[in-house]
C-alpha cells in the first residue's frame, strides 16, 4: 500500500490551487491533455495523471506535460556498470574501483547492472530534482509506477524469496529532506511489483561527499566502506537494489558488495534515470 499522508495532500492542494504546471519545460500540463500518451509504458504512465488522496479529498496534478513525456528516453536493455570479483571487490566501467566489503562470504565472478527505465534527461533531472529539493515525496509513487511498468520481467525473474531494498541515505540528508527518496521509490515500487520490500537493510556507516561533485575514480574512493548491511537484517535469494539516479554506479556497486557480502544470491540495480 502506497503511503498518502497529510503533507503529500497539502502539498498536492497547493499545487493544485496554484496551477498544474509542467516541472520541466514549466507550461500548463493541461495544455497538452489532448495529445495521444507516448506508446512505451514507462514514458505513458508518467503522462498519466498523479492523484493524491481519496474521495472528495482526492486532487489530480501533472508533473510532467504529455509533449515532455513524448521526449522522454525510455531505455529496457540492462546496462553493464562494472565487475564484481572473486575477492569480494568490484571495479567499475567509469575507472573507479571498490574494494571487498567482506572475504568471509564467497562470491562468483559476475556482471554489476542497471536496469533504469529511462535516460537521464533534463525532463527526469526536474522531478527528480523536485522530489529530492523542494522535498515532494509525493512524486515517488508516480516515478515508482513507470519503473515497474518499464522495467523487464526478467529483472524480477522466478525468486521466491526475491526482495526489494533500497540505497541508503546518510543522516544528514535523511535530516535535511524529512525522508530517504530512494527509499519512498523503492517502497512504492515494490507495492507495484508485489515483491517485499526490506526496510533499513543498507545502512550508511559514515558521511560522504556529494557523489555529484567528484568524477568516477573519485566516487569510488567516496563511497568505499561507507555502506554496510546492518546486523539484524537478514538477506538472501534474488535483490533489486532501487535507486532513483544511477550514473557511474559507485553508490549501486558499494551497495552489492554489502548485499553480496551478507549472502545475497544475485544483486539487480533497478533506477527511474540512468545516464554515466
Ligand atoms: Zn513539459
Amino acid at each position: 500500500m502506497v503511503r498518502v499522508g497529510l503533507g503529500y495532500t497539502i502539498q498536492a492542494l497547493a499545487d493544485f490551487l496554484i496551477g498544474d504546471y509542467c516541472h520541466a519545460c514549466g507550461r500548463r500540463a493541461e495544455d497538452f491533455r489532448s495529445l495521444t500518451p507516448p506508446s512505451d509504458g514507462a514514458a505513458s504512465a508518467l503522462a498519466a495523471p498523479l492523484r493524491i488522496g481519496r474521495g472528495v479529498a482526492a486532487v489530480e496534478t501533472q508533473p510532467l506535460c504529455r509533449a515532455c513525456c513524448h521526449l522522454l528516453a525510455p531505455m529496457r536493455e540492462p546496462i553493464r556498470i562494472g565487475t564484481v570479483h572473486r575477492d569480494g571487490s568490484a571495479s567499475l566501467h567509469s575507472g573507479g574501483r571498490l574494494p571487498p566489503v567482506s572475504t568471509t562470504a564467497p562470491v562468483a565472478e559476475r556482471e554489476l547492472c542497471v536496469w533504469p527505465a529511462f535516460e537521464t534527461d533534463e525532463r527526469l533531472l526536474a522531478v527528480v530534482h523536485a522530489l529530492k529539493f523542494a522535498r515532494r515525496e509525493r512524486l515517488a509513487p508516480w516515478l515508482a509506477r513507470a519503473l515497474a511498468v518499464g522495467l523487464p520481467a526478467a529483472a524480477l525473474r522466478g525468486d521466491e524469496r526475491a526482495s526489494i531494498v533500497a540505497v541508503p541515505a546518510d543522516a544528514a540528508s535523511r535530516r535535511r529532506r524529512g525522508f530517504n527518496q530512494a527509499e519512498s521509490v523503492a517502497r512504492a515500487f515494490a507495492a507495484h511489483v508485489d515483491v517485499p520490500y526490506l526496510s533499513g537493510v543498507l545502512v550508511k556507516t559514515r558521511a560522504t561527499l556529494p557523489q555529484s561533485l567528484l568524477d568516477g575514480a573519485e566516487r569510488a574512493r567516496n563511497i568505499s566502506g561507507a555502506i554496510a548491511v546492518a546486523a539484524e537484517a537478514r538477506v538472501g535469494g534474488s535483490v533489486v537494489l532501487v535507486d532513483d539516479l544511477v550514473t557511474t554506479g559507485a553508490t549501486a556497486a558499494a551497495c552489492a558488495l554489502a548485499l553480496y557480502a551478507a549472502g545475497a544470491r544475485d544483486v539487480r540495480i533497478a533506477c527511474v534515470g540512468y545516464r554515466p
